[in-house]
């Protein structure tokens, strides 16, 4: 399933992707499910049953959402403004230097245990969300990213039972202000701008992926300039590693995101280096996921 988070200028509602253009709104569908992501982690059998039943009632409608008839609670993903498929996560866990080619691009050796680091949760930007950049930050890179929501509270999580705790895979672009990154020997702030965290478009159960989501082509475009082009397949520490690694020292929560490094091609290590500036597009796109698309805009303080 693909689970999605979408307002129509409303409270934000929890739905489901059914194809790429059409819409399940799972409240509309049964009052009950009214909450939010990650609340229905635990409801995810039963919405299962609930999508099969619109699909094989033989609902009228093509996969891109344009033609056939479509009514509440099916609706057209084109009319509706998908959000982070969480919005509240109690933590972001990053992982630096985590793709095999990555390392090889700075020169690196292949790291002995994962390199953790935090996002803040106010970074969240929706899948279609503007990259607000202030004038003053010249230095702002984009990372194309695997991230995993976890679905299931848990500590100490031994490997063989990580795939209990996840919830599903998406898209994530770790935008970083290395100028903050590099000044601050530690990555907190450079990694925390606003609508830094751009992800989505859905969150992929892991059934319809292969296991870890491992083997996918991750790719970033920066306007129609491919800048990073790898593969799942180098992960250095894999998903089920990283809920072990994580939770061995503190608990997972239903909704916490863990992104799970950069392959290599980031701007920082072109030479010349290359920045994001106002008016380019970033595309981050994950095989068998989707592809999360923003613009860069200018961020000015509200006077
Ligand atoms: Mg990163």
């Amino acid at each position: 399933m693909r689970l999605i988070t979408f307002t129509q200028d409303t409270a934000p509602r929890p739905g489901l992707a059914l194809s790429d253009g059409v819409g399940l709104d799972l409240a509309a569908a049964d009052p009950s499910l009214a909450g939010g992501w990650p609340e229905l982690f635990s409801d995810l059998d039963r919405i299962r049953r609930l999508a099969q039943r619109y699909v094989a009632e033989g609902t009228e409608f093509d996969a891109t959402g344009e033609a056939g008839s479509i009514a509440p609670p099916l609706l057209r993903l084109s009319q509706v403004r998908l959000l982070p498929p969480v919005l509240s996560p109690s933590k972001i866990i990053a992982v630096g230097l985590n793709y095999r080619d990555h390392a090889a691009e700075q020169n690196k050796p292949l790291p002995a245990a994962p390199l953790l680091f935090s996002k803040a949760p106010s970074c969240l930007q929706a899948p279609h969300g503007p990259i607000e950049i202030p004038a003053e930050l010249v230095r702002v890179d984009a990372e194309a990213e695997l991230a995993l929501v976890v679905g299931k509270r848990g500590r100490a999580i031994p490997q063989e039972r990580a795939a209990q705790h996840i919830a599903g895979y998406m898209c994530l672009n770790d935008i970083s202000d290395r100028a903050a990154q590099y000044a601050d020997r530690q990555f907190f702030r450079g990694k925390s701008l606003d609508t830094g965290g751009p992800c989505g478009p859905w969150l992929v159960t892991p059934d319809e992926l292969p296991d870890q989501a491992l083997g996918l082509r991750i790719t970033c475009h920066w306007n129609d300039v491919l800048m990073q082009d790898s593969s799942t397949e180098q992960l250095i520490f894999t998903p089920h590693f990283l809920i072990s690694y994580v939770s061995s020292h503190m608990t997972l929560l239903p909704g916490d995101i863990i992104t799970t490094g950069t392959p290599g091609g980031v701007g920082v290590f072109h030479k010349p280096p290359v920045f994001l500036a106002p008016g380019d597009v970033v595309e981050v796109a994950i095989a068998g996921i989707g592809a999360i698309r923003n613009p860069v805009v200018r961020w000015e303080p509200t006077p």
